[in-house]
């Protein structure tokens, strides 16, 4: 009777509360997600786990949060084909670094849409679209750990024959055999420390290891000896096939081998096509390639 009835009341209340509270919480994460400029779909669209998928970036606009006066991206469009290796040329400041961040969804345009094998990335899975992309970046963060290990960060479940098969493909597996404790060896700031070559190289076997469709890349600035050079391309050569790949080229041996080089200015597309091409019209990209590059006699 009257006692159950009090407590259903009671309970009801408290549910209430319970509501109340869990739509507060709700609305506190919006405003999170907000505020990083992500707004996550309840139900999202999957994008498919195939190796080969195109990107599109389609008449995108966008401006940092903190600078709603700058676009450092305007009229930005750009289609790159499953399996393509388009290379993101552009003075410092230009808008390279973010089509990356765009693209991995830390910010959304203010216009525009960018798509993942077809999916537009609001309705996607932040979690998810960044599962299909590896991303190479300048500097390598490497962990106090051993080098097995470092590498497996790529991909936590991936077993010691994967991680030993990334190393190779990664033109890794011989330095890493001739370190004091090959794979056990301990990395970090108590560890041994490599150079600028091998860091690049386990940051590759990471990128490997992972295997996603999509590879983004945004290539250090930092000259490498001659050999490391050389096995640093190796490994990338590696690592782009079948992917499509994104990246921000410092090296000239990158942009020949792009399928297509995007020449970037102030937040826009203001060239394309192959090194030759470019140099040929004699603009912004010949500029470049001449200060970043030096010989072009090639
Ligand atoms: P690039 O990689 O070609 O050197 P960026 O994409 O990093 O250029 O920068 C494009 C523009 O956006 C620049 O004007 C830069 O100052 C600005 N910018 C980059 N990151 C931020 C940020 N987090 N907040 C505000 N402005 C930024
Ligand atoms: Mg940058």
């Amino acid at each position: 009777g009257v006692m159950v009835a009090t407590n259903a009341a009671a309970l009801s209340e408290v549910w209430g509360d319970i509501q109340r509270a869990a739509g507060a919480m709700e609305r506190i994460l919006e405003l999170l997600h907000t505020q990083s400029g992500l707004i996550v779909p309840r139900q999202p669209q999957p994008i498919p786990d195939i190796i080969a998928k195109g990107v599109e970036f389609r008449d995108v606009r966008f401006n940092y949060p903190s600078r709603p006066q700058q676009h450092a991206l305007r009229n930005f469009s750009l289609d790159v084909s499953p399996g393509e290796t388009v290379a993101l040329v552009g003075p410092s400041g230009a808008g390279k670094s973010t089509v990356f961040q765009l693209l991995l969804r830390f910010y959304t345009p203010q216009q525009g849409r960018i798509t993942v094998a077809g999916v537009d990335i609001v309705a996607a899975d932040p979690g998810q679209l960044r599962e299909r992309i590896a991303i190479v970046p300048q500097e390598t963060a490497i962990f106090a750990a051993s080098v097995r290990e470092n590498i497996r960060f790529g991909r936590l479940d991936a077993g010691d024959e994967d991680i030993v098969k990334a190393a190779e493909a990664a033109a890794a597996d011989q330095f890493i055999r001739a370190l004091p404790e090959g794979y056990d060896t301990f990395l970090g700031e108590r560890g041994l420390r490599l150079s600028a070559g091998q860091r690049q190289r386990i940051a590759i076997a990471r990128a490997i290891l992972k295997n996603a469709p999509i590879l983004l890349l945004d290539e250090a600035t930092s000259s490498l000896d001659a050999e490391s050079e050389k096995l640093v391309q190796t490994a990338l050569q590696h690592l782009m096939e079948k992917r499509t790949t994104l990246v921000i080229a410092h090296r000239l041996a990158t942009v020949l081998q792009a399928d297509r080089i995007v020449v970037i200015n102030h937040g826009q597309i203001v060239a394309s096509g192959t090194h030759r091409e470019l140099l040929k019209q004699q603009g912004l990209y010949a500029r470049l390639a001449a200060l970043q590059f030096g010989n072009l006699d090639i």
